[in-house]
């Protein structure tokens, strides 16, 4: 279709103040910060500053919807079904929600409505269809007794997400929180804080009741301590990197909050000479440079097998220099800029890292254009396990090609990090694809496959990549409680 192409409208600005107890308020200081389009660096809108004395609203209406029960003890079947709503109305408005998420993180708007976009609703959908099959169990014990459990939701939960997949984390951190029977305070990231904004509104219209969301956009270490440390809050969830993860959990410690954490990565890709080479470059590519590398899970140390490697590397360049960089907004678009100036400057220091340590630099090297922060998708070989590159999370699109002999020297290069989110295996031989998957320390092996995500399929890290599990069933259990209940007979 010829209108397939144009680029799409820019989205309608609604929502930019506090969400409270169903009203939308501005912050009690009467501040608000920026948030700017990352294409042109221009002022998208202004966005109610929320610090702690909002978290604390937020926290009590919260906490008053909770403990008042309508949204804890409605029957679960019904609960289910407004969450069900919300995904419908998400799915009504896809195309504008789409536009707004690209317009807000920069991401190009085939992603939007190709990737993000469904999965939020795929993920809703799923934690629906669980709100009436959470249940405990009968449990024979000595005696006369009769025991059985219950699995009861936590409480008030604080949930703070990053601006990478700003609508997919609302929908990781809403699902299971709301089939539990919780109600949520979110702090969304500051770089984007419109698409969330935008579901608290969808979700009142879809008859989720005042209270049970609320959303406080703001800064981390005022907004997010704040929630974090509040006496009112029974859980935190936190997607984001490692260093505020451990802010998070000490912060926690105090009060023994729950806390489940999605952190970093440096996700070992491993490409052997048994592969089928066109889908491993393909898949390869897109596991590094989707969403202009700014994710956690991104096969940010490719290994490769060194008989291929050359023809390798030539395909990887030849894709990168035909790679169509511009406007989110434009459906041809394959690549955006980055989410701000902060990340697209760390991630030329990393390019410069590459470069004065001796790495090759075949593709990109620099900034792409003079407007938005664009950064050339970049391509380095002869990198070594210890350079900066290899060993510290770039969030862009820097590809770091390192090679391996054979499967004995492999598990241990790829295990040698303190990350363990992601790792792939690329190769026919199915015997070695799953001693090898055994071996690797992450949460998400894939094999022949790269960033293949489904609501159903649990999802976090080992080691200092994160604690605990979302997605699937695992997730329903960061969010209740089991209670024990004894009766004698
Ligand atoms: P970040 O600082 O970890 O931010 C994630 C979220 O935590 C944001 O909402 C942030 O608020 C909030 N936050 C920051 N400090 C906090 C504190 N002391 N207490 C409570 N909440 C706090 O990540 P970033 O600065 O955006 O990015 C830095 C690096 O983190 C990236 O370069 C990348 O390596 C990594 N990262 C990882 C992921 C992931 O998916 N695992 C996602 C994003 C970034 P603000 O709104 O003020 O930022
Ligand atoms: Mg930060």
């Amino acid at each position: 279709m010829a209108t397939a192409t144009k680029p799409v409208a820019r989205p309608k600005i609604q929502q930019t103040e506090c969400f409270i107890g169903g009203r939308w308020t501005p912050a009690q200081s009467g501040k608000t910060f920026e948030t700017h389009n990352p294409a042109t660096e221009e002022l998208i809108a202004r966005v109610a500053e929320g610090d702690a004395a909002d978290i604390d609203a937020a926290v009590k209406a919260a906490r008053k919807q909770f403990d008042g029960g309508e949204w804890s003890r409605m029957d679960a079947r019904d609960r289910g079904k407004l969450i069900y709503k919300l995904a419908d109305l998400i799915e009504s408005e896809l195309d504008e929600l789409a536009a707004l998420e690209s317009l807000d993180n920069g991401k190009p708007i085939r992603d939007s409505r190709a990737a993000d976009l469904p999965l939020t609703i795929d993920a809703l959908r799923y934690y629906a269809g669980y709100a009436d099959k959470i249940h405990g169990q009968t449990i024979p014990v000595r005696g006369p007794y009769f025991t059985y459990t219950r699995k009861e939701p936590v409480g008030v939960v604080g949930q703070i997400i990053p601006w990478n997949f700003p609508m997919l984390m609302v929908a990781w951190k809403w699902g299971p929180a709301l089939a539990t029977g919780c109600t949520i305070v979110m702090k969304p990231a500051e770089q984007t804080p419109l698409t969330c904004l935008r579901m608290a509104r969808l979700a009142q219209k879809a008859g989720i009741p005042d209270g049970v969301i609320n959303v406080v956009p703001g800064y981390g270490p005022s907004a997010g301590a704040a929630l974090v440390k509040h006496p009112g809050v029974d859980k935190v969830a936190f997607t984001g990197s490692t260093e505020v993860g451990k802010i998070i959990m000490r912060d926690a410690a105090a009060s023994m909050k729950r806390v489940t954490l999605e952190l970093g990565g440096k996700s070992p890709n491993i490409v052997f000479e048994d592969c089928d080479l066109n889908a491993a470059v393909a898949g390869a590519h897109f596991g590094l440079y989707f969403n202009q590398g700014q994710c956690c899970c991104a096969g940010s140390r490719l290994f490769v097998q060194e008989k291929i490697h050359d023809k390798f590397v030539e395909q990887i360049m030849a894709i990168n220099k035909s790679r169509k960089l511009g406007d989110p907004l434009d459906p041809e678009t394959e690549q955006g800029p980055q989410v701000n100036k902060e990340q697209f400057d760390k991630i030329l220091g990393y390019i410069e890292s590459g470069k004065q340590q001796g790495a090759q630099c075949l593709t990109g090297g620099g900034r792409h254009g003079d407007k938005g922060f664009y950064v050339q998708p970049t391509l380095f070989t002869g990198v070594k396990d210890e350079m900066k590159i290899a060993q510290e999370e770039i969030f862009g699109p820097v590809m770091s090609i390192l090679k391996f002999k054979d499967l004995d020297e492999i598990a241990a290069r790829a295990n040698n990090t303190d990350y363990g989110l992601a790792a792939a295996i690329w190769t026919r031989d199915i015997g070695k694809a799953h001693s090898l998957a055994a071996k690797l320390r992450a949460g998400t092996v894939w094999i022949n496959c790269y960033d293949v995500f489904d609501a159903a399929a649990p999802f976090g890290g080992f080691k200092q990549s994160g604690l605990g599990r979302e997605l699937g069933e695992a997730a329903l259990s960061n969010y209740t409680e089991h209670k024990t209940v004894t009766v004698a007979l």
